[in-house]
């Protein structure tokens, strides 16, 4: 028989929103800011021009949106960007979500440049955990991915936020033909000595950066090989089922895991859980399609929670089934910056 505590009895008594198809979704994935302090490749053009920031949410008006996603039965967030921990008052946004009705796990999606200083305040404030984007353990290569990063940063990043108890963490790497594809096994090699779980992502086409990102696509499949060309078998866990949208393995003896997530080979539309706010406060209904419902102008005309709430429900009975990238079907109103991934 479960074993029913009060934390089962409170979740069960949660309210609960349902998209057309049944899927239960809880999950919001909250963009802080559309700016960042790096310009990764895959994600934005060099000279890309930013939001002016009275087009940004404030923290009241993102708090007010957070409470009627957590009256929905939100009880998980992701805080990503641009790069959030850029954005002024992040660790007072992280306990203002700490102190929602039913919040569960609140994570944070970063490059981990400003972790050194910010990792013991976050998790004070209530964060659970981090992942850390990181696409080369090269410094040069790390340079030209990032366009001017430096990985020595990261890395003191990724160990600051272990040692705050941000844990378990989670690396990123997104692999682009040309510019790192050589890093993939030194990458999963990480997870021979640290029990970090690392995840390969495969490039998504955006807007303005999709004629690259189409270009340079290199599929799960094809890191998979490369690791086990280098490092030997990778091991299926959880029997092939997916960890969130990556799928698991293992080296042999490893302490960490490798994952990779597969949107454009091997699509998790059937198990997506999620919608998104962008930074300027729209909801989007998925990451790959254009559909989105402005909550901003509502707010800045007065409307409250509730209000939010109900926009917010009947928007996600129009979330789409799934992405239509193999029928060649982009997103094209944004690049990745200004959604978060
Ligand atoms: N700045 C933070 C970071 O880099 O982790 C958070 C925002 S970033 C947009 C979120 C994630 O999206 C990162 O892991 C990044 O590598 C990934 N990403 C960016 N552009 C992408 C693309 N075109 N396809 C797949 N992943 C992408
Ligand atoms: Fe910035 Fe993250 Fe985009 Fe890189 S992936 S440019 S760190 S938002």
């Amino acid at each position: 028989m479960e074993n029913v505590t009060s934390d089962t009895v409170a979740a069960a008594e949660r309210p609960k929103t349902f998209d057309a198809f049944g899927r239960h979704i809880n999950y919001l994935r909250v963009s802080l800011t559309d700016k960042c302090n790096l310009r990764c490749v895959y994600c934005m053009p060099e000279q890309v021009v930013f939001r002016p920031s009275d087009e940004l949410l404030t923290d009241d008006e993102l708090t007010t949106i957070l409470e009627a996603a957590s009256a929905l039965g939100f009880d998980k967030f992701r805080l990503t960007g641009g790069e959030p921990t850029i954005r002024p008052g992040i660790v007072d946004i992280v306990a203002r979500i700490r102190a929602l009705p039913g919040t569960r796990e609140i994570a944070m999606t970063t490059n981990g440049i400003r972790l050194r200083r910010l990792a013991e305040p976050l998790r004070r404030a209530g964060l659970d955990r981090v992942n850390v984007s990181i696409d080369s353990l090269d410094p040069a290569r790390f340079r030209r991915m990032t366009r001017w990063g430096n990985v020595t940063d990261v890395l003191d990043g990724v160990y600051a936020a272990e040692a705050a108890g941000l844990t378990p963490i989670k690396l990123n790497a997104v692999v682009i033909r040309g510019f790192n594809e050589d890093d993939i096994a030194p990458l999963a090699a990480l997870t021979l000595q640290h029990a970090w779980q690392f995840r390969f992502i495969e490039v998504m086409p955006f807007a303005d950066v999709a004629e690259f990102q189409q270009a340079t696509i290199v599929t799960s499949a094809e890191m998979i090989e490369r690791i086990e060309r280098e490092l030997g078998p990778l091991t299926p866990e959880n029997d092939g089922h997916l960890d969130g949208e990556a799928r698991i393995y293992r080296l042999a003896g490893a302490p960490g895991a490798v994952g990779f997530i597969s949107p454009v080979s091997a699509p998790f539309c059937a198990s997506c859980n999620r919608v998104r706010l962008t930074a300027d406060g729209t909801l989007r209904l998925c990451l790959l399609k254009d559909g989105e419902i402005d909550l901003k102008t509502p707010l800045r005309r007065g409307a409250q929670a509730d209000d939010l709430a109900e926009l917010m429900r009947s928007a996600i009975l129009h979330k789409p089934w799934g992405h239509e990238l193999g029928a060649g079907v982009i997103p094209l109103n944004r690049i990745m910056s200004e959604i978060g991934g």
